[in-house]
């Protein structure tokens, strides 16, 4: 039996410490929420996942979903936690109150995010995905539409999809046949089949609303012919009334390695009635939307396995005793030691840690930009942040996810043999982690975005911000005594992010290949760079605190050493990086196809 308890100390350290959340820029979102609020929110998401969500967590992997004469049933207990987290409120709490949402932080979302996922990862999936697709909904669709579908999707009492995927296109989106078929009356009949639908079909809402990418008959060949539509499972009145099936069926449920408890199901359309949002063939853009969302969704994935796995690998670290400490025995009235004294077992459990702890700085400093990014009063403020948000979404999807598989993996180790049996749940945190690197766009897809799209964005300003941003953080605090050494490797880091830049922007464009084989070691780079001017950012803070003796000491004490750990273990990653980067595409691509 696996335990959880939601990280709510470090998010307070974080939003009011750290990020000083609400008190920089005077954004609506945070009106009404005030330090008070924000607290209760961490304090009940907690409660509800730590006590209704993660007791779900084997049983619903053990059981998974069934599908039965075209009904798809999820795991015993998941009607009744969905129902809690209804009558909570919590679908709507940082969305559009016009709808019914609550419009709270979407950085206090992604916390709460986080939590679910730590707690439950297949039954958090239900209302992330409806998350996503009333982000879609609300930005793109007409206003009937939206006055028709949101207010029951922001109760939670209707859920959403995505459907992209069909068998022969997942990457390359061009390549999708579904069709639409203008009807006399504006709407569209959509006909065709789609395959790995998370959430596609259950019983825990009264209707499911899919969206859906689709051609309209006589559309350009490729990306510049798909328009997206809403397509409900039951068909739904003018007036919100629900109706019967609209010629949407389940075909099969995905049998797979993770997330048994999510049901991902093949989605038959056979003329159903369809919604186009957004113009006609620009369907790509209005699903970016759905797809910023869900990428910050799923970086927050990364790190939520990282940290539940963590702390069952801590717990048994403590409890199994095996040889003795290096130092002489730390517990002579026992047999052994506990395997917490081994250095090998703390290196696992502190890298782990180290990644957590600055994942989360960086993921929420992202959440600030999406806040920034929509509510800003000043125009050039909002474009700002939504250039920046947009460089580091593939960089935080891609290093966080990454990261989630490799934590999840050392917590397993902790565990030896024992991780590798199903009763610990360290075997099931692994599996369930392996999907976040692919869907969503693969992390190799993230990899090239950013080197593709990303840093060309804006003629290569958006880049120059940010390594401004660092250059002015290093230039601040390169005197302060007690962090100046982490300054100094921070400032290093930056130097090769930057030559990298500099290799890419020369040899990337005269052969793309280049860039292909380098974008995975660049991101990287660049997500290690940004950790550690978070790291050393929290551990200036954290100095701070227990000079004016503010907070909880042995806490700041514990971020400073973690800190240490972070700069002296991992931040010299960035030179093999920056090398691998240069190395280019030569010995990449040099051997025949047949020759592997
Ligand atoms: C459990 C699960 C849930 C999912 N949920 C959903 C969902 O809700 N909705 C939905 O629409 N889809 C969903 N998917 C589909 C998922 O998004 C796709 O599997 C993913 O986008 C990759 O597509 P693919 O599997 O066809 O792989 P492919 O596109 O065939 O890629 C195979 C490999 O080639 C690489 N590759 C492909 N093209 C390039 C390129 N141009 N450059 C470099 N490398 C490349 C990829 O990175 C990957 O490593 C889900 C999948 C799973 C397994």
């Amino acid at each position: 039996m696996t335990t959880y308890r939601a990280p709510v100390k470090d998010y307070k350290f974080l939003i009011h410490d750290f990020l000083r959340l609400g008190t920089k820029d005077d954004l609506p979102c945070y009106e009404e929420a005030s330090s008070d609020i924000i607290n209760a929110v961490l304090e009940e998401g907690a409660k509800l996942t730590e006590e209704v969500f993660h007791p779900l967590n084997q049983s619903g992997d053990e059981e998974g979903c069934t599908l039965k004469e075209g009904t798809v049933t999820t795991p015993k207990g998941f009607k009744e936690a969905y129902q809690q987290y209804v009558d909570g409120g919590w679908q709507g709490m940082t969305s559009d109150p016009e709808y019914g949402g609550q419009g709270l932080p979407e950085a206090l979302g992604l916390a709460f995010n986080e939590m679910q996922v730590s707690a439950n990862w297949g039954l958090a999936m239900y209302p992330g995905l409806t998350k996503g697709a009333t982000e879609a909904i609300h930005a793109w669709a007409n206003d009937e539409l939206k006055s028709r579908y949101l207010p029951k999707m922001l109760t939670g009492q209707w859920s959403g999809t995505m459907n992209l995927t069909e068998p022969q296109c997942g990457t390359d989106l061009g390549l999708l046949t579904t069709r639409a078929d203008k009807s006399s009356d504006g709407t569209y009949k959509i006909t065709g089949t789609k395959i790995f639908i998370s959430a596609g079909d259950h019983d825990l809402t009264e209707n499911v609303i899919h969206l859906v990418l689709a051609r309209i008959a006589g559309a350009p060949e490729g990306m510049k012919g798909i328009s997206l539509f809403i397509v409900p499972r039951n068909t739904v009145a003018e007036d919100g009334a629900t109706g019967g099936n609209n010629g949407v069926s389940v075909g099969s449920l995905e049998e797979k390695m993770g997330i048994h408890s999510n049901s991902t199901c093949v989605m038959n359309f056979d003329d159903a009635q369809g919604y186009l949002i957004g113009s006609e063939n620009k369907g790509m853009r209005a699903m970016f939307t759905m797809m910023n969302e869900a990428r910050l969704g799923v970086a927050f994935q990364g790190l939520a396995i990282a940290e539940v796995a963590q702390q069952n690998a801590v717990i048994y670290a403590n409890e199994r005793l095996q040889g003795r400490s290096l130092t002489g025995e730390k517990f002579p009235d026992q047999k052994a030691d506990p395997i917490m004294v081994h250095p090998d077992v703390r290196r696992m459990l502190m890298t782990n840690r180290a990644f957590i702890e600055g994942a989360r700085a960086f993921g929420l400093w992202s959440g600030e930009l999406a806040d920034i990014s929509r509510q800003h009063k000043d125009e050039g403020k909002r474009k700002e942040a939504v250039d920046m948000l947009a460089l580091v979404i593939p960089v935080l999807k891609s290093y966080l996810t990454d990261q989630g598989v490799e934590s999840a993996s050392r917590a397993l180790q902790v565990y030896g043999g024992h991780g590798y049996i199903k009763e610990t749940g360290a075997e099931q945190f692994l599996r369930d982690s392996r999907i976040a690197p692919i869907y969503e766009g693969t992390n190799g897809i993230q990899a090239m975005d950013l080197v593709g799209r990303k840093l060309g964005q804006n003629n290569g300003e958006t880049i120059r911000a940010l390594f401004l941003m660092l250059t002015d953080f290093i230039e601040t605090h390169k005197d302060n005594e007690k962090a100046s050494k982490h300054i100094a490797l921070l400032e290093k880091a930056l130097g090769r992010q930057q030559a990298a830049t500099m290799w890419l922007m020369q040899n990337g464009m005269s052969n793309p290949d280049n860039a292909g084989a380098s974008a995975h070691y660049y991101l990287n780079l660049m997500a290690l760079m940004m950790m550690g001017y978070f790291w050393v950012g929290m551990e200036i803070r954290a100095n701070e605190m227990l000079e004016t003796g503010e907070g909880d000491a042995s806490f700041l004490k514990n971020k400073i050493i973690t800190s240490a750990f972070f700069f002296e273990h991992i931040m010299p990653e960035t030179a093999s990086l920056r090398y691998k980067v240069e190395a280019g595409a030569k010995n990449v691509m040099a051997l025949a196809a047949e020759d592997f």
